[in-house]
């Protein structure tokens, strides 16, 4: 069994989704992403850094390029005034009235002194305080001694300014060193021409001497000197003549710093800022990217986990399908099992395999439809084994479970592959053979099946056995038209074989049907009969010639008796008749009809008028017409749908009773048919009187018609004069297309016989209410 499409997995995952590969992509896919934006994100920041660092590192050479030059400039001026000290030492001049002048254009330096190589001072542009003579020898010789100039310590110096710092210059070259001036040096004067820089907050200039310590420094708040010596850069820390470094060199932390020497002197020129200063508007700019990219990534990761969550309820959605589809295929097979064993249970005889009765009537039923369109006989032989109650009484169920399995299998044998082989129930078996050629052939198979089946079995769990079967046969059509009809004539048959005795076969016989030998058992029953339902009624169609539409029925009494199956009404209206219990029937009959049409009322088709029989009888009784119409109303029926047909012979007895019960009906519009009409003592002229509005002409006179309605004077002429009476016209036993078209072309309106339909049961008759019946 294929699950149904909508349950599909593959349908509804067609790609065949594996929801952990998808995982795994994804979280590749989104850690790649976000690696790669934070990769970018790390390279961008430094890239800027970097970049802007170097502008910095550009800007600050070239500050303290000019710086320096500029000091540089400054300290050249030494050069004059040691050409002014030189003429003191050669003895010409005096240098005060030079160097006066020299200081009068000279702002950077605010005073000078010289010395000889002793330290006693020969000039001073302006007095001093402490210069203590030992102190300064002290200097010059660390001066000589190094070959570079030298700072004054502090406690030295003359002046309280602090930004005014002295230096001590050698005056003449090498070995010609005659002596020392001092130049005290206005750093203010020389860093105040920075003011108009923008240093930063944290930014600083400073002038350093080699020896690492700070002469001079320059900051937001203006100049600082002579503050906390050494603190820009340890002493030995800068090897090069410049460079740009960044670390921890001043009290701002971290800065950058650029360092340049002056060339030819001991000094050194440093700008630095704190880096924290520098990178702020870089590093807001950085944070900014780095909150921007920590939500990106946040939302990306909660993305993924959305995602994940979909997943998971996808697959679990997924799962949940699989299983339930599992189990519905788990369903569906046992359905299936279940399916299989109770039709075969409900089909099948569970002991001999052969068809039950459901399934042989099912395949009965096919085969007489094939019938129906071929020229070949079927019959159906019910057949029951002699003695079988006794064997399963004394030998057991086991014996007779055995005995049933081995006359299956002979029944088997004796039969074709198109026959259907039945068991019913008990020792009763039914075959169906099919496409028999001749009606002798079925009594060569049935003879056959009594001699097989009639062998001993010789070893039924040890016991020898005998049985023979009793064989009742009908034949279609002849003993009937359905299924229902031909088993109860075949059991009525079976009936009669048994009485003949063991291993007796016999083919069912309506004429015969000895009902005499059984009126007594009819007489009895029939009360009963009536009440228990043994009665029923099958229709034959009258169809109207014009148009070949059925334009009434008409209603035909069977009796289904339990032992004799179908009995038809030749075998027991007389009796009834005789026992006064036609009273009884014929009301049945009217009420069975109108109970009919009420039915087919219900199943919304349109109606057509039921005829009915009634005896001579009945309408010898006062009240017929009135128990008759009671019925009708009572049911709720129309007079002109319930017919009535009579024979001659009612008239000739209580004529008046009969007339006047009869034209009570005609007159409220009940339709009388004269039936049989021809084999009575009526002529034309006396029906004139009658209350009767159609004639039907008897079978016998029908059956008579050859090849022309000349054949047969009389159809023809009654037909013309029953016109003239107008009276319509029904021809009874049409059998053949022959004398369908001799009524044709005599005038007749309407017929009915077995050419169009056989008396058949409610159910067939429906047809021909609905359609048409084919032209012939
Ligand atoms: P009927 O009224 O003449 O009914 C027609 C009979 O002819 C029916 O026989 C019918 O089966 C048979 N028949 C119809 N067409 C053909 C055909 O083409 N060829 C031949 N050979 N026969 C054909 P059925 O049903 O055996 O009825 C026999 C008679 O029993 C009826 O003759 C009718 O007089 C009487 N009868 C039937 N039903 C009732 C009933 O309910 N009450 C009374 N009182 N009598 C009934
Ligand atoms: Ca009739
Ligand atoms: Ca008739």
């Amino acid at each position: 069994m294929k699950i149904p499409d909508f349950l599909d997995r593959d349908v509804l995952n067609p790609v065949g989704f594996d929801s952990r590969f998808l995982k795994k992509g994804i979280i590749a896919l989104g850690t790649v992403l976000i690696m790669l934006a934070w990769c970018l994100f790390l390279f961008q920041v430094d890239k800027n850094k970097k970049e802007l660092v170097a502008g910095l590192e550009r800007e600050q050479q070239n500050l303290a390029g000019v710086l320096a030059e500029n000091l540089f400039q400054i300290l050249e001026q030494r050069h004059t005034i040691e050409l002014f000290a030189s003429k003191w030492f050669d003895g010409t001049k005096s240098p005060s009235g030079d160097i006066t002048g020299f200081l009068y254009g000279e702002r950077t330096f605010t005073r000078i002194v010289l010395y000889d190589l002793s330290g006693r001072s020969f000039y001073e542009s302006s007095p001093g305080s402490g210069d203590r003579p030992d102190k300064i020898r002290e200097q010059i010789e660390k001066m000589l001694g190094s070959g570079q100039p030298v700072v004054m310590p502090r406690d030295n110096r003359l002046s309280n300014i602090s930004w005014q710092v002295p230096f001590l210059f050698p005056i003449g070259i090498g070995a010609a060193v005659k002596g020392a001036m001092l130049l005290e040096m206005d750093f203010g004067y020389f860093l105040n021409l920075l003011q108009n820089i923008d240093i930063g907050r944290t930014g600083t200039i400073t002038v350093q001497h080699d020896q690492g310590e700070e002469v001079a420094r320059f900051e937001s708040g203006g100049l600082v000197v002579g503050n906390s010596p050494v603190k820009m850069m340890p002493a030995g820390s800068i090897s090069g003549v410049s460079g740009f470094r960044d670390g921890r060199y001043s009290d701002f932390g971290n800065c950058y710093l650029t360092y340049l020497r002056v060339h030819d002197y001991p000094f050194m020129i440093t700008i630095s800022i704190g880096q924290d200063e520098f990178l702020s508007d870089f590093n807001q700019y950085r944070n900014r990217l780095l909150w921007v990219l920590i939500i990106l990534t946040s939302l990306g990761l909660s993305g993924i986990v959305l995602l994940f969550k979909m997943i998971n309820r996808n697959q679990a959605y997924l799962d949940a399908l699989a299983l339930f589809n599992q189990e519905n295929q788990r369903l569906i097979q046992n359905l299936e099992k279940e399916h299989k064993a109770s039709s075969r249970a409900a089909s099948f005889d569970p002991l001999t395999e052969l068809y039950n009765r459901n399934l042989f009537i099912s395949l009965a039923e096919k085969s007489i439809l094939q019938a129906k369109r071929n020229k070949f006989c079927y019959a159906v032989l019910f057949i029951d084994l002699d003695r079988f109650k006794k064997i399963n009484d004394t030998l057991g169920h086991h014996i007779g479970d055995l005995l049933l399995k081995e006359v299956s299998l002979r029944l088997k044998m004796c039969t074709r592959k198109s026959d259907i082989v039945s068991r019913f129930g008990g020792d009763e078996f039914v075959v169906m053979l099919t496409e028999v050629a001749r009606e002798r052939d079925i009594a060569t198979v049935v003879e056959n099946i009594t001699a097989v089946v009639s062998k001993p079995c010789p070893d039924l769990d040890g016991h020898e056995i005998i049985t023979s079967p009793s064989v009742g046969i009908s034949v279609y059509p002849r003993d009937g038209e359905d299924i229902e009809t031909l088993l109860l004539n075949a059991d009525a048959a079976m009936y009669k074989a048994k009485k003949s005795g063991r291993g007796q076969y016999r083919f069912f016989d309506p004429s015969l049907n000895t009902v005499s030998v059984e009126k007594f058992a009819l007489e009895q029953r029939m009360p009963s009969a009536i009440t228990q339902g043994e009665f029923t009624l099958h229709y034959q169609p009258k169809v109207r010639l014009q148009d070949y539409r059925v334009v009434g029925l008409e209603a035909l009494i069977r009796w289904r008796h339990p032992h004799h199956g179908m009995i038809f009404p030749p075998d027991f209206i007389g009796i009834a008749e005789e026992t006064g219990l036609i009273m009884d029937l014929g009301a049945w009959v009217v009420e069975a009809a109108c109970r009919q049409l009420n039915n087919w009322r219900a199943a919304g088709m349109d109606l057509i008028p039921i005829a009915v029989n009634v005896s001579p009888l009945e309408l010898k009784d006062r009240a017929y017409a009135n128990r008759f119409q009671n019925i009708l109303k009572q049911h709720d029926i129309p007079f002109k749908y319930i017919e009535i047909e009579v024979t001659e012979n009612a008239f000739i007895d209580d004529r008046d009773i009969v007339i006047n019960n009869l034209k009570a009906l005609f007159d409220k519009g009940v339709k009388i048919f004269l039936d049989d009409f021809g084999t009575g003592f009526s002529s034309l002229e006396h029906i004139r009187f009658l209350p009767v509005n159609s004639l039907k002409i008897d079978r016998s006179f029908i059956q008579d018609i050859r090849n022309s309605y000349h054949d047969n004077p009389i159809v023809s002429s009654t037909i013309t004069l029953a016109k003239k009476l107008n009276l319509t016209v029904v021809a009874e036993g049409v059998e053949t297309s022959d004398q369908l078209i001799s009524l044709r072309v005599a005038g007749c309106e309407q017929v009915q016989g077995y050419l169009f339909s056989r008396p058949v049961s409610e159910n067939k008759i429906r047809e021909f209410i609905i359609s048409p019946v084919r032209k012939i």
